[in-house]
Order: structure tokens, then C-alpha cells, then sequence
């Protein structure tokens, strides 16, 4: 079991605030302060360039790839940290491409975040080769992959609705008809049980900044499978990728295994808050996070339902086929999001009428759960979002 009070203990949640966005932007784990107030004061300040070995900077990207690994269900040694998500879809998909040469398209749905969808298109004006992105509704998947398909680009958790995608299932048909597998697992990673071996994913990616806790711009992650991790090859073939970085040698050599999709100097100081953000989950079961994420989504949709009939839900009922998020529909949903704001409840928006709300059971209690509820009735039955505070829209939403 998981003592979540325990969890929580080890957040610096504001005073004041019922935080549902942890979806978007995980908070500040009170360890992360002293450890990167370390690093720069006893790595970066003390040992200047020597802290590349001195302190382990080269190995993190791998020691944290494995800290990660242990929550995705990756074997040891298959998850190196760097970049940002949208870099590491461009590499793995270019990858995964490179596998299938014959075939042209990139199968994905449109529940798909968008970068996701941007970099396939820039990838296939890059490669020049006619490959087509096709995207279908999220329900019509499995019947779209067929033998035409080089390369499924899914992500396992719808980020509007949080749908949630049955990996194992869509990787095996992709298998059966020849394809290779892209999840992007965004908003997996922290927020249920996943299992990329046991599912046959070709490859992973995912950020480390929401349900991860890593802190804004934090490093994102990528899985290659064992059977792949020696001939899969890098399209962002930097120096750190290279089989002997220090060697200098004119021409690129990719490196052993998940190595190779190391680019270039990895950021030691964003590594430092994540490392102490992973310490978190050493005292969490995933099985016990998942029952208290399905109780606490469970509650907020129940409360709510019955507070507000004028909100229609947007994600799928059944909670087995949700992630960790739940969203409701509503025309004015910006405003009323910004109205629950300013009343010490925070959720997002997702146009064009989705407003979303993430549970996280490592810092989120129930009684919580059932006052942003209460919040959000009070919004809604005395129309406080209509008013023109709340309509202005910010640059990020
Ligand atoms: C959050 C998210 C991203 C963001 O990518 P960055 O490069 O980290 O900004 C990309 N894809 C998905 C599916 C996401 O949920």
C-alpha cells in the first residue's frame, strides 16, 4: 500500500489552493529546493567542468532513464532523458520510419496533441518522400491499421478528453499487420500502470513535467525496445549520440543501444529537480495509485453531475477506459475556468469547449475532490463566470 498523506507531505502546495492541473504542470516536490540548490552551489559552483565526472552529470540522462523505466515497465538500461517531448516524437518516429521503407503512412487520431501531429507533418516535408499522415477519429484505430500503415503515432491518454488507449491491443494488430509503434506517453507516465514491454511497444516517449513533477521544461524521456536499441537510427545524430563522443572523429558512429538517441549536453540543472521529484515514487505502489486516482475522478464526476446538469462529460464514463483526468463541455468553459481561479480551484481549458480537470493522488486528498466539486456547482448555479474579468484570454490556457 501507499501512505498518500505521506506523498502529499513531500509537495509545496500553495496555501489556499485546490490544484487540479497536475496534468499540465506537476508541483514543486519540496526535496527538489535543497537538491538543486546543491547542485549549484556544490557541483556547478565547487567542481566547474570536472562535475561532468566528478558529480555523474554524463550518466544522469540514463540513471534518470531508468528511474523512469521502473514506471513505464521498461527493461533496465532502455530510457535516456533529454530534449523535450517534441523532439523526442521527431526521433522516434523517424526511427521507427526508417524500419518500414517501403510503406508510406504515418497512422495517428485526432484526440492526438497537436505537436505530435506537427512534427509528422515536418518530418515528411523533411524526408521528401511522400509519406502521408493520416489521422482518423480515436475509435476507428485498430480497423485503420492495415498493411499500408509504416508507423502508429498514438498517444495512450486522450489530453482532452483522457480516452485512454489499449496499448497492448493496438500494438499487437499494428504487429499482425507489419507496423511499428510510436506511444507517446505524455499523459501516462505517473498517472497509471503501463507497461511498455509487456504491451511489445516499439517505442516510448514522454515528458517528465506533469504527473512526473520535474518542473517547468523539464527533460522528456524515450523508450527504444531491446530488439530495436542497436539498429534503430538516430535522425538527430549529435555528439552525445555518438558511439565516442570524446573521440572527435569527423563522421557520426551511432552509440550502443538507447545511447544513440542522446543529442546533445544534457540540462544538469532541470536533471537535479527531476531526480528529486523521482524519489517521490520509490514509496508508491502504481496499483494503489491507480484505485485512488479512479476513487478521486469517481467522486469529482458523481458531485458534480449531480450539482450541475447544464456540464456535459467529455470523457469516457467507464473509468477503466480513462487515464487520470476528467473533462466536461461547456461553450463558456474558459470563463468559468477562470471564475473557479479566482476562487482557489485550479483546472485548465482546452478549446473549444473542454475544460479539464487532473487527479493526482500523490498530493490530492478526497475532501479537496469534493470542494472544487462544490466550487464548481457554486460557479455554475449563480452564473459568477459571466462576467468580463473572466473572458480575456491569457496566452497560455
Ligand atoms: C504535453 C504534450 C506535449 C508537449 O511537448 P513539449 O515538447 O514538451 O512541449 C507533446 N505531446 C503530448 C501528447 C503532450 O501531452
Amino acid at each position: 500500500m501507499t501512505d498518500f498523506d505521506a506523498t502529499r507531505a513531500m509537495f509545496h502546495l500553495p496555501e489556499g489552493v485546490i490544484y487540479l492541473d497536475g496534468n499540465s504542470l506537476g508541483p514543486l516536490p519540496r526535496a527538489a529546493v535543497e537538491r538543486m540548490q546543491g547542485t549549484l552551489r556544490d557541483e556547478w559552483g565547487e567542481m566547474l567542468i570536472t562535475g561532468w565526472n566528478q558529480a555523474g552529470w554524463m550518466e544522469q540522462p540514463r540513471d534518470l532513464g531508468d528511474r523512469i523505466g521502473r514506471l513505464i515497465g521498461a527493461e533496465t538500461g532502455h530510457v535516456v532523458l533529454g530534449d523535450t517531448l517534441s523532439i523526442k516524437v521527431y526521433q522516434a518516429l523517424a526511427a521507427a520510419l526508417d524500419m518500414r521503407p517501403d510503406r508510406r503512412v504515418i497512422l495517428s487520431d485526432s484526440g492526438n496533441f497537436p505537436s505530435d501531429l506537427y512534427i509528422a507533418e515536418g518530418l515528411i516535408r523533411a524526408l521528401g518522400r511522400g509519406h502521408e499522415l493520416r489521422v482518423v477519429a480515436p475509435e476507428a484505430v485498430a480497423a485503420a491499421i492495415t498493411d499500408e500503415v509504416a508507423v502508429t503515432l498514438l498517444t495512450e491518454v486522450d489530453y482532452r478528453t483522457g480516452r485512454l488507449h489499449d496499448m497492448a491491443d493496438l500494438t499487437s494488430r499494428a504487429h499482425a499487420d507489419g507496423a511499428v509503434t510510436v506511444w507517446d506517453l505524455a499523459h501516462s507516465a505517473g498517472a497509471l500502470p503501463v507497461d511498455v514491454a509487456g504491451a511489445g511497444a516499439d517505442f516510448a516517449v514522454g515528458c517528465t513535467y506533469k504527473y512526473l513533477n520535474g518542473g517547468p521544461g523539464a527533460p522528456a524521456f524515450i523508450y527504444v525496445a531491446p530488439r530495436h536499441a542497436d539498429t534503430a537510427f538516430p535522425a538527430l545524430s549529435g555528439w552525445l549520440g555518438h558511439d565516442a563522443p570524446f573521440a572527435f572523429e569527423p563522421a557520426y558512429r551511432p552509440g550502443a543501444g538507447i545511447e544513440r538517441m542522446r543529442v546533445g549536453t544534457p540540462p544538469v540543472l532541470a536533471m537535479a529537480a527531476l531526480d528529486a521529484a523521482l524519489d517521490v515514487w520509490d514509496v508508491v505502489d502504481m496499483g494503489a495509485l491507480r484505485a485512488r486516482s479512479i476513487e478521486l475522478s469517481e467522486t469529482f464526476i458523481a458531485e458534480v453531475e449531480a450539482a450541475c446538469p447544464m456540464l456535459t462529460l467529455a470523457s469516457p464514463r467507464d473509468p477503466v477506459l480513462r487515464g487520470s483526468q476528467v473533462s466536461f463541455r461547456f461553450e463558456q468553459g474558459y470563463a468559468v475556468i477562470q471564475a473557479l481561479i479566482a476562487r482557489g480551484v485550479i483546472g485548465d481549458f482546452r478549446a473549444p469547449d473542454i475544460m479539464r480537470f487532473g487527479f493526482t493522488p500523490l498530493y490530492l486528498t478526497n475532501s479537496e475532490v469534493r470542494e472544487a466539486a462544490h466550487r464548481l456547482a457554486h460557479v455554475m448555479q449563480d452564473h459568477l463566470w459571466d462576467a468580463p474579468q473572466y473572458r480575456t484570454r491569457a496566452a497560455v490556457t
